[in-house]
């Protein structure tokens, strides 16, 4: 068991590695963030939302131990009296299907429900008589996530949640140092020590890379070519005096998604053009609400027709060019290096089971709850991906 652990980044990944390593292993932990506002951190900026609709196994599982963690967060991260709430509500997500993608949307029912996710499938008339605001028009076949006492769907707060994991690390012993490193030192195929942009050296028995979108350069030091890039996705407010009762996270067959949040909606979609690395966040296609987005939400939800874009905001997918799929395991060529990154767009609902199981390898060198092998960055190498056809 190690004696000391660094972790590089304080985001829900790290913060959730930092804390389970405290609470279930006693093992002392520092973790290293460079910006304690959080101001570009994508656990910070996420649309936060958690489905089962994965088309592999192991996604539906991490998301499935998510949840269950979720859904008692306030017992699981208390601090004496004070219970952190993420919001968590359950409305489901509404997967529609055009002709033409009728058959993969079976296949995946058919992992879902070999794995216990509670999904239904809808005909266009079912579909229309749960929900008779939505234009069924092009909808071959639908997928609607149930909420039931092992399974759920919907969406939290996602800095709540940050906040909720580095409070009770913090609690149980955990150092958070605000430092940016800047490259690690390896000896013998060991790192030896993190070294910080103003010169100092942490050294610790084993480092965990969190660093998000952030983290392939990092990764470089040690020689690993990590397939993880920044990419730039931005999330629109509207509000409408439109009613959805029962509105779930609803995912359009052209890519369009939204749902309800507060007393408005927000919404999304691939981003058109370049998809660069590292565009500013600042850089919100605009044009993409107007010329595309609302034209495409009025179609499907004819309702939507009056509204009005109240703010947008962008933050990063830390975005696995490989296969789209956390990377999370030991640093292949390293000892005592681990990496838990690259989930491009599924990462804060999958924080809580990857938390828990990095520290499980960390501290015994093997996973106990759940296996995650299965997202080992040694694909890479193998030249193995891991294929999830559902990438929102
Ligand atoms: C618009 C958007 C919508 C999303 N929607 C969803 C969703 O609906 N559901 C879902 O599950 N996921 C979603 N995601 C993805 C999810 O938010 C991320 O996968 C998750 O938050 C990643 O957490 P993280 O801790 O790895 O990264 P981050 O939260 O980015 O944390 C990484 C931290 O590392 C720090 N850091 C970086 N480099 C260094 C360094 N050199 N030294 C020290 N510190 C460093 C950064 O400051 C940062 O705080 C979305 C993301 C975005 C951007």
């Amino acid at each position: 068991m190690p004696q000391h652990v660094v972790v590089i980044g304080g985001g829900a990944i790290g913060s959730s590695v930092a804390c389970f390593l405290a609470r279930d292993f006693g093992v002392r932990v520092t973790v290293v963030e460079r910006d304690p506002s959080y101001r570009f951190a994508s656990s910070a900026l996420s649309a936060s939302s958690i489905r089962q609709q994965f088309s592999t196994a192991i996604n539906i599982r991490i998301s499935q131990a998510s949840l269950a963690f979720y859904r008692r967060i306030g017992e699981e991260l208390a601090i004496g009296d004070e219970r952190p709430d993420i919001g968590l509500v359950e409305p489901g997500y509404l997967f529609l299907a055009s002709a033409a993608g009728v058959e993969i949307l079976r296949a995946n029912h058919e992992v879902q429900r070999t794995c216990g996710a509670d999904a239904v499938l809808l005909a266009p008339a079912e579909l229309q008589r749960r929900f008779p605001w939505l234009a069924v028009e092009g909808v071959a076949l639908a997928s609607l996530g149930l909420s039931t006492a092992t399974s759920g769907e919907g969406w939290f707060d996602g800095y709540s949640v940050l906040q909720a994991f580095r409070r009770k690390a913090i609690a149980l012993g955990v150092n958070y140092v605000a430092a940016a490193i800047e490259r690690m030192t390896t000896a013998g195929g060991r790192v030896v020590r993190a070294q910080t942009s103003d010169g100092s050296a942490l050294e610790a028995d084993a480092f965990v890379l969190a660093a998000g979108a952030w983290s392939a350069p990092l990764a470089r030091t040690l020689g690993f070519d990590l397939p993880v890039r920044a990419r730039k996705r931005d999330v629109f407010v509207f509000h409408s005096p439109a009613r959805l009762p029962g509105c779930p996270l609803v995912i359009d067959p052209s890519g369009l998604w939204f749902r309800p949040e507060g007393q408005g909606f927000i919404c999304g979609a691939p981003p058109r053009g370049e998809d660069l690395d590292d565009a500013p966040l600042e850089a919100i296609d605009h044009g993409l609400f107007d010329d595309w987005i609302w034209p495409h939400l009025a179609a499907r939800v004819p309702a939507f027709e009056a509204l009005r874009r109240t703010h947008a905001w962008a933050g990063y997918y830390e975005y696995n060019t490989f296969d789209q799929n956390g990377l999370v395991g030991r640093v292949p060529g390293t000892d005592n290096a681990f990496v838990a990154c690259g989930f491009s767009g599924h990462g804060i609902q999958q924080a809580p089971a990857v938390g828990r199981g990095i520290a499980e390898l960390v501290a015994t060198g093997e996973y106990r709850t759940l296996d995650l092998s299965p997202l080992s960055p040694a694909r890479i190498a193998s030249g193995a991906p891991l294929v999830e056809a559902n990438v929102i």
